[in-house]
Protein backbone atom coordinates (compact mmCIF):
# COMPACT_ATOMS: atom_id res chain seq x y z
CA UNK A 1 0.00 0.00 0.00
CA UNK A 2 0.86 3.33 -0.82
CA UNK A 3 -0.30 6.59 1.31
CA UNK A 4 -0.09 8.79 -2.22
CA UNK A 5 -2.31 5.43 -3.76
CA UNK A 6 -5.89 7.06 -4.36
CA UNK A 7 -8.58 5.07 -2.70
CA UNK A 8 -10.58 1.98 -4.39
CA UNK A 9 -14.51 2.59 -4.05
CA UNK A 10 -15.78 0.50 -0.91
CA UNK A 11 -18.55 0.10 1.07
CA UNK A 12 -18.98 3.06 3.78
CA UNK A 13 -19.22 1.51 7.24
CA UNK A 14 -21.49 3.15 9.64
CA UNK A 15 -20.69 6.42 11.18
CA UNK A 16 -17.42 5.41 13.11
CA UNK A 17 -16.98 6.96 16.38
CA UNK A 18 -13.14 7.64 16.65
CA UNK A 19 -12.34 9.35 20.18
CA UNK A 20 -9.55 11.83 18.53
CA UNK A 21 -9.93 15.22 16.80
CA UNK A 22 -9.68 14.59 12.74
CA UNK A 23 -6.48 17.22 12.92
CA UNK A 24 -4.68 14.72 15.40
CA UNK A 25 -4.65 12.14 12.09
CA UNK A 26 -4.08 15.04 9.41
CA UNK A 27 -1.05 15.95 11.13
CA UNK A 28 0.65 12.73 9.12
CA UNK A 29 2.34 13.97 6.15
CA UNK A 30 3.57 10.55 4.90
CA UNK A 31 7.03 11.30 4.90
CA UNK A 32 8.03 7.89 6.31
CA UNK A 33 11.10 9.05 8.56
CA UNK A 34 9.32 7.12 11.68
CA UNK A 35 9.60 3.70 9.67
CA UNK A 36 13.21 2.60 10.47
CA UNK A 37 12.54 3.15 14.33
CA UNK A 38 9.24 1.36 14.14
CA UNK A 39 10.12 -2.22 15.82
CA UNK A 40 6.99 -3.88 13.63
CA UNK A 41 8.05 -2.69 9.99
CA UNK A 42 11.91 -3.66 10.91
CA UNK A 43 10.61 -7.50 12.02
CA UNK A 44 8.00 -7.45 8.96
CA UNK A 45 8.71 -4.97 6.69
CA UNK A 46 4.92 -4.50 5.69
CA UNK A 47 4.10 -0.73 5.20
CA UNK A 48 0.47 -2.19 6.67
CA UNK A 49 3.00 -2.68 10.03
CA UNK A 50 4.69 0.72 9.84
CA UNK A 51 3.43 4.12 11.45
CA UNK A 52 2.61 5.71 8.28
CA UNK A 53 0.47 2.44 7.29
CA UNK A 54 -1.63 2.43 10.52
CA UNK A 55 -2.12 5.77 10.54
CA UNK A 56 -3.17 5.53 6.69
CA UNK A 57 -5.63 2.53 7.82
CA UNK A 58 -6.94 4.62 11.01
CA UNK A 59 -8.25 7.23 8.93
CA UNK A 60 -9.82 5.27 6.40
CA UNK A 61 -11.51 4.12 9.41
CA UNK A 62 -12.54 7.16 10.76
CA UNK A 63 -13.99 7.54 6.82
CA UNK A 64 -16.28 4.60 6.96
CA UNK A 65 -13.76 3.09 4.59
CA UNK A 66 -12.78 0.71 6.60
CA UNK A 67 -15.06 -1.56 9.16
CA UNK A 68 -14.11 -2.11 12.81
CA UNK A 69 -14.37 -5.64 12.64
CA UNK A 70 -12.52 -6.05 9.68
CA UNK A 71 -9.67 -8.52 10.93
CA UNK A 72 -6.69 -6.87 9.13
CA UNK A 73 -7.66 -3.87 10.19
CA UNK A 74 -7.52 -5.31 13.72
CA UNK A 75 -4.28 -7.61 13.01
CA UNK A 76 -2.23 -4.43 12.13
CA UNK A 77 -3.79 -2.84 15.01
CA UNK A 78 -3.12 -5.37 17.76
CA UNK A 79 0.37 -6.11 16.12
CA UNK A 80 1.67 -2.58 16.97
CA UNK A 81 3.14 -2.65 20.48
CA UNK A 82 2.00 1.31 21.31
CA UNK A 83 5.87 1.59 22.32
CA UNK A 84 5.56 5.13 20.58
CA UNK A 85 9.07 5.34 19.20
CA UNK A 86 7.31 7.01 16.34
CA UNK A 87 6.20 9.77 18.18
CA UNK A 88 9.65 10.62 19.04
CA UNK A 89 11.17 9.81 15.44
CA UNK A 90 7.88 12.16 14.10
CA UNK A 91 8.77 15.49 12.69
CA UNK A 92 5.06 16.55 12.35
CA UNK A 93 4.23 15.94 16.16
CA UNK A 94 1.72 12.98 15.01
CA UNK A 95 0.56 11.96 18.67
CA UNK A 96 0.41 8.25 17.81
CA UNK A 97 -0.14 6.85 20.79
CA UNK A 98 -3.83 8.43 21.04
CA UNK A 99 -4.33 6.88 17.49
CA UNK A 100 -3.74 3.84 18.20
CA UNK A 101 -5.89 3.75 21.61
CA UNK A 102 -8.52 5.01 20.05
CA UNK A 103 -8.28 2.62 17.68
CA UNK A 104 -8.30 -0.14 19.49
CA UNK A 105 -11.45 1.36 21.48
CA UNK A 106 -13.45 0.99 18.43
CA UNK A 107 -11.82 -2.58 17.52
CA UNK A 108 -12.65 -3.71 21.32
CA UNK A 109 -16.86 -2.96 20.80
CA UNK A 110 -16.55 -5.35 18.38
CA UNK A 111 -14.99 -8.40 19.85
CA UNK A 112 -18.03 -10.04 21.66
CA UNK A 113 -16.49 -13.39 21.89
CA UNK A 114 -13.55 -11.51 23.93
CA UNK A 115 -15.64 -9.87 26.55
CA UNK A 116 -15.79 -12.18 28.88
CA UNK A 117 -12.08 -11.94 28.98
CA UNK A 118 -12.31 -8.84 29.50
CA UNK A 119 -14.74 -8.58 32.20
CA UNK A 120 -12.89 -10.93 34.10
CA UNK A 121 -9.33 -9.83 33.80
CA UNK A 122 -9.58 -6.13 33.22
CA UNK A 123 -12.83 -5.36 34.74
CA UNK A 124 -12.62 -7.91 37.73
CA UNK A 125 -9.20 -8.31 38.48
CA UNK A 126 -7.35 -5.01 37.90
CA UNK A 127 -10.05 -3.07 39.26
CA UNK A 128 -10.24 -4.64 42.03
CA UNK A 129 -7.24 -4.69 45.26
CA UNK A 130 -8.81 -7.49 47.08
CA UNK A 131 -8.77 -9.76 43.70
CA UNK A 132 -5.22 -8.52 42.62
CA UNK A 133 -4.34 -9.18 46.38
CA UNK A 134 -5.63 -12.74 46.09
CA UNK A 135 -4.03 -13.47 42.50
CA UNK A 136 -0.42 -11.64 43.50
CA UNK A 137 -0.83 -14.50 46.89
CA UNK A 138 -1.85 -17.44 44.58
CA UNK A 139 1.61 -16.51 42.37
CA UNK A 140 3.28 -16.09 44.98
CA UNK A 141 2.75 -19.48 46.71
CA UNK A 142 2.74 -21.35 43.69
CA UNK A 143 6.24 -20.55 43.15
CA UNK A 144 8.03 -19.84 46.71
CA UNK A 145 5.95 -23.58 47.85
CA UNK A 146 8.32 -25.13 45.05
CA UNK A 147 5.42 -26.27 43.10
CA UNK A 148 6.75 -23.70 40.15
CA UNK A 149 10.17 -25.75 39.79
CA UNK A 150 7.97 -28.95 39.79
CA UNK A 151 5.29 -28.12 37.15
CA UNK A 152 8.46 -26.13 35.15
CA UNK A 153 10.95 -29.44 35.37
CA UNK A 154 7.59 -31.82 34.28
CA UNK A 155 7.37 -30.25 30.76
CA UNK A 156 3.76 -29.91 31.33
CA UNK A 157 3.64 -25.96 30.17
CA UNK A 158 4.98 -26.48 26.45
CA UNK A 159 1.96 -29.50 25.36
CA UNK A 160 -0.89 -27.47 26.84
CA UNK A 161 -3.77 -27.38 24.20
CA UNK A 162 -5.27 -24.51 22.29
CA UNK A 163 -6.87 -22.42 24.58
CA UNK A 164 -4.64 -23.19 27.85
CA UNK A 165 -1.36 -22.05 25.79
CA UNK A 166 -1.45 -18.75 26.82
CA UNK A 167 -0.93 -19.61 29.99
CA UNK A 168 2.14 -21.55 29.55
CA UNK A 169 3.22 -18.69 27.70
CA UNK A 170 2.69 -16.14 30.95
CA UNK A 171 3.76 -18.57 32.89
CA UNK A 172 7.49 -18.99 31.58
CA UNK A 173 7.55 -15.03 31.87
CA UNK A 174 6.64 -15.15 35.90
CA UNK A 175 9.90 -13.02 37.51
CA UNK A 176 11.39 -14.93 40.24
CA UNK A 177 9.36 -12.79 43.03
CA UNK A 178 11.57 -11.65 45.96
CA UNK A 179 10.22 -11.69 49.63
CA UNK A 180 7.66 -14.28 50.81
CA UNK A 181 4.44 -15.87 50.66
CA UNK A 182 2.84 -12.17 51.54
CA UNK A 183 4.12 -9.10 49.54
CA UNK A 184 5.20 -6.46 51.74
CA UNK A 185 2.44 -3.44 53.04
CA UNK A 186 3.78 -0.40 52.48
CA UNK A 187 3.65 1.80 55.74
CA UNK A 188 0.81 4.50 55.07
CA UNK A 189 2.88 7.66 55.99
CA UNK A 190 6.97 7.75 56.22
CA UNK A 191 9.08 10.98 57.16
CA UNK A 192 12.30 11.70 56.12
CA UNK A 193 15.39 9.91 57.16
CA UNK A 194 16.85 13.29 58.86
CA UNK A 195 13.26 14.76 60.11
CA UNK A 196 13.18 17.93 58.24
CA UNK A 197 10.41 17.27 54.77
CA UNK A 198 11.46 19.51 51.92
CA UNK A 199 8.98 17.93 49.92
CA UNK A 200 5.50 16.19 51.17
CA UNK A 201 5.05 13.55 47.81
CA UNK A 202 2.15 10.74 47.49
CA UNK A 203 3.52 7.41 46.10
CA UNK A 204 1.43 5.55 43.29
CA UNK A 205 2.41 1.85 44.79
CA UNK A 206 1.24 0.33 41.24
CA UNK A 207 -1.18 -3.19 40.58
CA UNK A 208 1.52 -5.31 39.51
CA UNK A 209 4.30 -3.53 41.37
CA UNK A 210 2.49 -3.57 44.70
CA UNK A 211 2.19 -7.77 44.66
CA UNK A 212 5.68 -8.55 42.30
CA UNK A 213 7.66 -5.95 43.01
CA UNK A 214 6.78 -4.96 46.30
CA UNK A 215 10.83 -4.55 47.26
CA UNK A 216 11.15 -1.90 44.53
CA UNK A 217 8.48 -0.25 46.48
CA UNK A 218 9.83 -0.23 49.70
CA UNK A 219 13.42 0.75 48.06
CA UNK A 220 11.98 3.93 46.22
CA UNK A 221 10.61 5.04 49.79
CA UNK A 222 13.49 4.35 51.08
CA UNK A 223 15.16 6.66 48.61
CA UNK A 224 12.32 9.49 48.62
CA UNK A 225 12.70 9.17 52.79
CA UNK A 226 16.61 10.26 52.47
CA UNK A 227 15.89 12.58 50.01
CA UNK A 228 13.91 14.99 52.36
CA UNK A 229 10.57 13.69 51.79
CA UNK A 230 7.78 12.89 53.95
CA UNK A 231 5.31 10.38 51.91
CA UNK A 232 1.82 9.16 51.81
CA UNK A 233 0.94 6.12 50.65
CA UNK A 234 -3.18 5.84 49.95
CA UNK A 235 -4.76 2.80 50.75
CA UNK A 236 -7.52 3.21 49.05
CA UNK A 237 -5.37 3.61 45.00
CA UNK A 238 -6.11 1.38 42.47
CA UNK A 239 -4.70 0.32 39.02
CA UNK A 240 -3.86 3.55 37.22
CA UNK A 241 -5.45 1.95 34.08
CA UNK A 242 -2.64 1.75 31.89
CA UNK A 243 -3.41 -1.52 30.79
CA UNK A 244 -7.01 -0.47 30.06
CA UNK A 245 -6.23 2.05 27.87
CA UNK A 246 -3.63 0.13 25.69
CA UNK A 247 -6.31 -2.52 24.89
CA UNK A 248 -9.02 0.38 23.88
CA UNK A 249 -10.60 -0.34 27.35
CA UNK A 250 -11.27 3.61 28.02
CA UNK A 251 -14.30 3.15 29.73
CA UNK A 252 -13.08 1.52 32.65
CA UNK A 253 -9.42 3.36 32.77
CA UNK A 254 -11.88 6.84 33.60
CA UNK A 255 -13.53 4.91 36.04
CA UNK A 256 -10.05 4.19 37.67
CA UNK A 257 -9.00 7.42 37.29
CA UNK A 258 -11.81 9.70 38.71
CA UNK A 259 -11.17 7.19 41.75
CA UNK A 260 -7.48 7.92 42.02
CA UNK A 261 -8.05 11.25 41.45
CA UNK A 262 -9.87 11.43 44.41
CA UNK A 263 -7.75 9.38 46.75
CA UNK A 264 -4.38 11.41 45.66
CA UNK A 265 -6.32 14.86 46.14
CA UNK A 266 -7.16 13.67 50.00
CA UNK A 267 -3.30 13.66 50.72
CA UNK A 268 -2.48 17.14 50.15
CA UNK A 269 1.01 16.24 48.28
CA UNK A 270 1.98 18.61 45.74
CA UNK A 271 3.92 15.79 43.73
CA UNK A 272 2.52 12.22 43.05
CA UNK A 273 5.41 9.57 42.84
CA UNK A 274 5.79 6.71 40.35
CA UNK A 275 8.41 4.31 39.89
CA UNK A 276 6.79 2.28 36.72
CA UNK A 277 7.53 3.79 33.29
CA UNK A 278 4.51 2.54 31.99
CA UNK A 279 2.06 3.74 34.40
CA UNK A 280 3.32 7.25 34.81
CA UNK A 281 3.12 7.75 30.66
CA UNK A 282 -0.53 6.80 31.38
CA UNK A 283 -0.79 9.11 34.80
CA UNK A 284 0.75 12.22 32.87
CA UNK A 285 -2.25 11.14 30.39
CA UNK A 286 -5.36 11.73 33.00
CA UNK A 287 -5.87 14.98 31.69
CA UNK A 288 -6.48 14.23 28.23
CA UNK A 289 -8.40 10.79 29.03
CA UNK A 290 -11.03 13.13 30.67
CA UNK A 291 -10.98 15.87 28.78
CA UNK A 292 -14.37 15.67 27.16
CA UNK A 293 -15.94 15.55 31.19
CA UNK A 294 -16.63 18.85 32.08
CA UNK A 295 -17.01 17.99 35.29
CA UNK A 296 -13.73 16.05 35.77
CA UNK A 297 -11.35 17.77 33.08
CA UNK A 298 -9.94 20.31 35.62
CA UNK A 299 -8.98 17.88 38.27
CA UNK A 300 -7.90 15.35 35.70
CA UNK A 301 -5.34 18.09 34.36
CA UNK A 302 -3.80 19.20 37.71
CA UNK A 303 -3.68 15.51 39.08
CA UNK A 304 -1.73 14.66 35.69
CA UNK A 305 0.62 18.09 36.44
CA UNK A 306 1.31 16.69 39.68
CA UNK A 307 3.26 13.23 38.20
CA UNK A 308 6.31 12.42 38.38
CA UNK A 309 8.10 9.69 37.61
CA UNK A 310 11.12 8.60 40.70
CA UNK A 311 13.81 9.14 38.42
CA UNK A 312 12.86 12.65 37.15
CA UNK A 313 11.81 13.68 40.60
CA UNK A 314 15.22 12.29 42.23
CA UNK A 315 17.34 13.69 39.39
CA UNK A 316 15.41 17.26 39.94
CA UNK A 317 16.17 17.55 43.88
CA UNK A 318 19.16 15.52 44.66
CA UNK A 319 20.11 12.71 45.34
CA UNK A 320 21.74 13.34 48.59
CA UNK A 321 24.75 12.17 49.46
CA UNK A 322 26.41 9.88 50.77
CA UNK A 323 26.44 7.06 48.14
CA UNK A 324 28.11 3.76 48.85
CA UNK A 325 30.58 2.11 46.26
CA UNK A 326 29.64 -0.38 43.90
CA UNK A 327 31.75 -1.79 41.20
CA UNK A 328 29.46 -3.11 38.47
CA UNK A 329 29.78 -2.31 34.61
CA UNK A 330 25.93 -1.55 34.01
CA UNK A 331 23.97 -0.77 30.81
CA UNK A 332 20.99 1.16 30.44
CA UNK A 333 17.20 0.08 28.89
CA UNK A 334 15.63 3.46 27.83
CA UNK A 335 11.53 1.97 28.55
CA UNK A 336 9.62 3.18 25.56
CA UNK A 337 6.93 4.52 28.23
CA UNK A 338 9.89 6.67 29.78
CA UNK A 339 11.77 8.16 26.95
CA UNK A 340 9.57 8.00 24.28
CA UNK A 341 6.25 8.83 26.02
CA UNK A 342 7.40 10.78 28.81
CA UNK A 343 11.07 11.92 26.90
CA UNK A 344 13.01 11.21 30.18
CA UNK A 345 16.09 9.67 29.24
CA UNK A 346 18.99 11.52 30.74
CA UNK A 347 17.66 11.73 34.61
CA UNK A 348 18.12 7.88 34.91
CA UNK A 349 21.35 7.84 33.73
CA UNK A 350 22.39 10.90 35.88
CA UNK A 351 21.49 8.92 38.84
CA UNK A 352 23.34 5.54 38.03
CA UNK A 353 26.05 7.79 37.05
CA UNK A 354 26.03 9.36 40.27
CA UNK A 355 26.77 5.93 41.76
CA UNK A 356 30.75 5.64 42.81
CA UNK A 357 31.99 2.66 40.95
CA UNK A 358 29.48 2.03 38.48
CA UNK A 359 30.84 1.92 34.71
CA UNK A 360 27.38 2.94 32.42
CA UNK A 361 27.97 1.34 29.17
CA UNK A 362 25.81 2.30 26.31
CA UNK A 363 23.92 -0.20 24.14
CA UNK A 364 22.73 -0.27 21.01
CA UNK A 365 19.54 1.52 20.16
CA UNK A 366 18.54 1.39 23.99
CA UNK A 367 15.39 2.78 23.47
CA UNK A 368 14.13 -0.16 20.97
CA UNK A 369 11.44 -1.93 22.43
CA UNK A 370 12.30 -4.88 24.20
CA UNK A 371 8.74 -6.41 23.15
CA UNK A 372 7.71 -6.62 26.65
CA UNK A 373 4.71 -3.77 25.29
CA UNK A 374 2.40 -4.20 28.71
CA UNK A 375 1.00 -7.69 27.77
CA UNK A 376 2.20 -7.74 23.67
CA UNK A 377 4.43 -11.09 25.27
CA UNK A 378 1.23 -12.53 25.89
CA UNK A 379 -0.64 -11.63 22.85
CA UNK A 380 1.66 -11.29 20.30
CA UNK A 381 4.62 -13.98 22.05
CA UNK A 382 6.31 -14.39 17.97
CA UNK A 383 6.54 -11.01 18.04
CA UNK A 384 7.74 -9.88 21.53
CA UNK A 385 10.55 -13.13 21.72
CA UNK A 386 12.02 -11.61 18.53
CA UNK A 387 12.40 -8.53 19.60
CA UNK A 388 13.65 -9.95 22.85
CA UNK A 389 16.26 -11.71 21.04
CA UNK A 390 17.00 -8.53 19.13
CA UNK A 391 17.53 -6.39 22.68
CA UNK A 392 19.72 -9.54 24.39
CA UNK A 393 22.17 -9.18 21.12
CA UNK A 394 22.75 -5.14 22.48
CA UNK A 395 22.36 -6.36 25.65
CA UNK A 396 25.29 -8.70 25.26
CA UNK A 397 27.70 -6.62 23.13
CA UNK A 398 28.12 -4.24 26.16
CA UNK A 399 29.83 -6.94 27.72
CA UNK A 400 28.05 -5.31 31.02
CA UNK A 401 26.91 -7.61 33.92
CA UNK A 402 23.70 -6.34 34.58
CA UNK A 403 20.84 -4.18 33.05
CA UNK A 404 18.93 -1.28 34.57
CA UNK A 405 15.17 -1.51 33.83
CA UNK A 406 12.97 1.74 34.96
CA UNK A 407 9.91 -0.31 33.94
CA UNK A 408 8.58 -4.18 35.27
CA UNK A 409 7.61 -4.95 32.36
CA UNK A 410 10.94 -4.76 30.74
CA UNK A 411 12.30 -6.02 33.99
CA UNK A 412 10.30 -9.33 33.52
CA UNK A 413 10.83 -9.13 29.92
CA UNK A 414 14.55 -9.10 29.40
CA UNK A 415 15.08 -11.70 32.62
CA UNK A 416 12.95 -13.89 30.72
CA UNK A 417 15.01 -13.21 28.09
CA UNK A 418 18.85 -14.05 30.67
CA UNK A 419 17.20 -17.45 31.42
CA UNK A 420 16.51 -18.43 28.07
CA UNK A 421 20.18 -17.36 27.05
CA UNK A 422 21.53 -19.25 30.07
CA UNK A 423 23.30 -15.92 31.70
CA UNK A 424 24.13 -14.82 35.18
CA UNK A 425 23.27 -11.12 34.69
CA UNK A 426 21.01 -9.05 36.77
CA UNK A 427 18.16 -6.85 35.98
CA UNK A 428 17.71 -3.72 38.01
CA UNK A 429 15.50 -1.08 38.61
CA UNK A 430 17.67 2.45 38.76
CA UNK A 431 15.96 2.83 42.55
CA UNK A 432 16.48 -0.67 43.65
CA UNK A 433 20.37 0.39 42.50
CA UNK A 434 20.76 3.61 43.95
CA UNK A 435 19.27 2.46 47.66
CA UNK A 436 22.00 -0.19 47.57
CA UNK A 437 24.16 2.31 46.94
CA UNK A 438 22.55 4.23 50.06
CA UNK A 439 23.04 1.23 51.96
CA UNK A 440 25.92 0.41 51.27
CA UNK A 441 26.90 4.15 52.69
CA UNK A 442 25.15 3.25 56.10
CA UNK A 443 26.78 0.03 56.44
CA UNK A 444 23.27 -1.47 56.83
S1 LIG B 1 3.98 2.58 18.46
FE1 LIG B 1 5.87 1.40 18.05
S2 LIG B 1 5.19 -0.48 17.00
FE2 LIG B 1 3.47 0.99 16.92
S3 LIG B 1 3.70 2.06 14.97
FE3 LIG B 1 4.78 3.30 16.50
S4 LIG B 1 6.91 2.60 16.46
FE4 LIG B 1 5.65 1.05 15.39
S1 LIG C 1 7.18 10.58 10.63
FE1 LIG C 1 5.22 11.42 11.32
S2 LIG C 1 4.44 12.56 9.56
FE2 LIG C 1 6.04 11.21 8.78
S3 LIG C 1 4.95 9.32 8.15
FE3 LIG C 1 5.63 9.00 10.26
S4 LIG C 1 3.88 9.65 11.52
FE4 LIG C 1 3.54 10.49 9.45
Amino acid sequence: MSATTSNPPVKAHANPRLEVPRDVIKRCVHCGLCLDFCPTYRLLGNELDSPRGRIYQIRAFSEGRIAADDPRFRLHMYRCLDCRACETACPSGVDYGRLIEAARAEIRATEMGEKVTRQVVLGGIFTSNAALDAAGTATRVYQKSGLQKVVRGSGLLKILPGPFKKLGEMESMLPDLPGGFIAARLPEHVIPTDGAPTHRVAFISGCIAARFFDTTNEATLRVLARNGCEIIVPRGQKCCGALHVHAGERDRARQLARHNIVEFERTGASVYIINAAGCGSTLKEYGELLDDDPIWRERAHEFAGRIRDINEFIAAIGPRGPLGRIDRVVTYQDACHLAHGQKIREQPRALIKAIPGIKLVEMRESDFCCGSAGIYNITQPEMANQLLELKMDAIVETGADAVIAPNPGCIIQIAAGIRKRGLTMDVIHPIDLLDQAYRIAEGS
